[in-house]
């Protein structure tokens, strides 16, 4: 992608709300927690299943799968390629396309870098809730697979990982709602940090039960 429509892509997503694209459309949507939801414009459908996250200016149909930004959302809606919405929408804000001055370059190259970032946060964030599902598994078949309850309350690791489980259980919670994206950023980034702690602490537990999953654990803090 070249640095002028990379600039003026990052700038129509920082500066047209999605919220103002669906205000222009025929769209009904109510606000539903975090997000505004509806009946999807591309699929005939009863129950709404059409989802916009104002905060994140993307939208998503679990009907027929269809997803974007407001970019995108703006060129499905009018018919058109994501190419003239750009234009459109650049037009609109006022941007030309014009060479970009050395200050406009820094701004796109500290945008990618954001972005690699987020997205590398992303990753660690389901990694971290894949391990403490992994975890709570382990413990689940482990107590099983004793024969009789006497053995069960012999095991330290269980009995630790029991004490426990309740602040496990809360993580898994606040892990997971933040990937249903019902957690603003400072909680997310709260949750990650306690998550971190946990999994590293039983990392080191478990390093000689050699639990599946778990051998590879190499976690970056935020
Ligand atoms: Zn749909």
């Amino acid at each position: 992608m070249n640095l002028t429509l990379d600039y003026t892509i990052g700038e129509i997503k920082s500066k047209v709300d999605i919220l103002t694209i669906v205000e222009e459309s025929s769209l009904q949507l109510r606000k539903r927690g975090r997000n505004f939801i509806g009946l999807c414009p591309f699929h005939s459908e009863k129950t709404p299943s059409f989802s916009v996250n104002p905060h994140k200016n993307i939208f998503k149909c679990f009907g027929c799968g269809i997803s974007g930004d407001q970019i995108s959302l703006y060129a499905q809606l009018n018919g058109i390629k994501n190419g003239k919405a750009v234009s459109e929408l650049a037009q609109r804000i006022g941007l030309s396309g014009k060479k970009l001055t050395k200050q406009q370059k820094i701004v796109v190259s500290k945008r990618q870098e954001d972005k690699t970032l987020e997205k590398r946060f992303e990753q660690e964030y389901k990694r971290l809730f894949y391990y403490l599902c992994t975890l709570r598994d382990y413990m689940k078949v482990k107590a099983k697979n004793y024969k009789d309850i006497d053995r069960v309350v012999l095991d330290p690791i269980l009995i630790l990982y029991y004490h426990e489980s309740a602040y496990h259980e809360y993580l898994l919670d606040g892990l997971l709602a933040g990937l249903l994206d019902e957690l603003n950023f400072d909680r997310q980034i709260d949750f990650f940090g306690s998550a971190i702690g946990v999994v590293n602490k039983w990392k080191g537990l478990l390093r000689k039960q050699k639990l599946k999953g778990f051998e590879n654990v190499e976690l970056i803090s935020y």
